[in-house]
């Protein structure tokens, strides 16, 4: 039974993983897939879950950190009854969320030969075509490439800076593969900034530089679009094999260098989606960001944000530690509280703040902590977008625009706030 389990198991992971070469990609499909929601209640339900996980492969979406949260799992036809029953022998709660994956990824099909907007998630190339687009028709805008990821692509940034003597505010998009939500929002932000006739945005893009990169993972967010929907590291070989040849990737938010190598399940098993790496710093994706951060001299990034999806929360440092806090933590939350109470006002969507390492698990790596930890940043956090849970990594893409003024909501009570505490002195 277990080989059984096993090999059909395998079956879209080894389409997932494909050792030919680039050219002939095969899409994973995801028809009559279901994701469940699980109530991981003690450890042992938490052990049987792992167990679960490594007798048959089924995709665990979410970090297996410690009981008391919710897990989504992906469960294919075959495998349904078999998990379903497993989950009511061990009394597990669940649910299902999602009862066929594929149609709701195909919901949000994107074209390829689309243009900009923010009702729709886009390919690589239609962003970038914006990027240079905006970055053309605007004198304050000033557009680098930081880096190129390990297949080559650039990695872009622009910097708006309308007038000398602002401090900046630095926005990180898609550092994940799958969170598509990221950079639709990040550069629905930065178009806020550029065209909006709000003048409270205009007053914003005014008196603050804005510093912002909405594409860190592009060979992960090109694989997402072409390979497989759920990827979430980079497209570096990591030195692993496993059943279907070589494992790809290094989750590169737990490969900053800040207390590296701290708890979180499974993030030194290089096949799996949070391996973070042997060492820190190992990626070329994060340390052209890195060197892009520190080419600004000290004082400058007052505030530091990347942004995730999902379970909206506005996470602050430390992720290392539950028991450690930042100097400035209340301080911290005060901001993180504007943010939260701002954006909750156009939908009512209610965002949680608080450590990291308090409200989500104990986890190290991650950027706004090297932010914080290393750079001396004074404000810094992982916002974690739409939703709750009901779509979790597959956002429509009819949300996009409500995220998006939301956040931007949020945004302005976050900047006053920290304004007013002293955060650009
Ligand atoms: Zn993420």
């Amino acid at each position: 039974m277990r080989l059984l389990l096993l090999l059909l198991a395998i079956l879209p992971l080894a389409m997932a993983a494909p050792k030919s070469s680039t050219t002939d990609r095969l899409a994973v499909r995801y028809d009559y897939f279901k994701v469940y929601s699980l109530f991981i209640e003690n450890e042992q339900q938490l052990e049987e879950l792992k167990e679960i996980y490594e007798d048959i492969s089924v995709h665990v979406l979410n970090e297996l950190a410690g009981p008391g949260h919710s897990y989504n799992i992906i469960v294919g036809p075959l495998l349904q009854k078999y998990v379903e029953g497993k989950l009511n022998d061990l009394k597990i709660i669940y649910k299902v969320i999602v009862e066929d994956l594929q149609k709701l990824l195909d919901k949000s099909a994107v074209d390829k030969d689309s243009q900009m907007e923010w009702e729709s998630y886009h390919t690589l190339d239609t962003i970038y075509d914006w990027v240079d687009k905006e970055c053309a028709a605007h004198d304050y805008l000033e557009c680098k490439v930081i880096g190129q990821s390990y297949e080559g692509r650039d990695i872009k940034s622009i910097r708006l800076s309308k007038r000398e003597g602002n401090k900046a505010i630095f926005l990180e998009g898609n550092i994940h593969a799958m969170e598509w939500i990221s950079s639709a929002t990040v550069t629905f932000l930065l178009n806020e900034l550029i065209n909006s006739e709000d003048p409270e945005m205009q007053r914003l893009s005014e008196e603050y530089d804005w510093i912002v990169v909405p594409m860190v993972n592009p060979d992960g967010f090109v694989y997402t679009h072409e390979v497989e929907r759920l990827w979430r590291k980079n497209r570096r070989p990591n030195g692993a094999t496993n059943s279907s040849g070589l494992c790809y990737g290094i989750d590169m938010n737990r490969n900053f260098d800040y207390h590296w190598g701290g708890a979180g399940w499974n993030i030194d098993e290089p096949c799996d989606h949070w391996f973070g790496g042997d060492e820190p710093n190992t990626e070329i994706e994060i340390l052209s960001l890195q060197s892009f951060v520190s080419s600004f001299e000290d004082g400058y990034i007052r505030s530091y944000m990347a942004f995730h999806a999902y379970g909206q929360y506005v996470l602050l440092p430390y992720g290392h530690s539950n028991t450690e806090f930042p100097p400035n933590y209340e301080q911290m939350k005060r901001i993180a509280a504007a943010f939260s109470d701002a954006a909750s006002e156009p939908y009512g969507s209610a965002f949680t703040y608080g450590a990291s390492g308090l409200l989500n698990y104990v986890v190290s790596g991650a950027a706004k902590d090297w932010a914080y930890g290393v750079k001396n940043i004074p404000f810094t956090c992982t916002v974690e977008l739409r939703d709750k849970g009901t779509y979790g990594f597959f956002l429509p893409s009819n949300q996009i625009t409500e995220v998006g003024v939301e956040v931007a909501a949020g945004l302005k009570g976050l900047v006053n706030k920290a304004a007013e505490e002293g955060i650009f002195d």
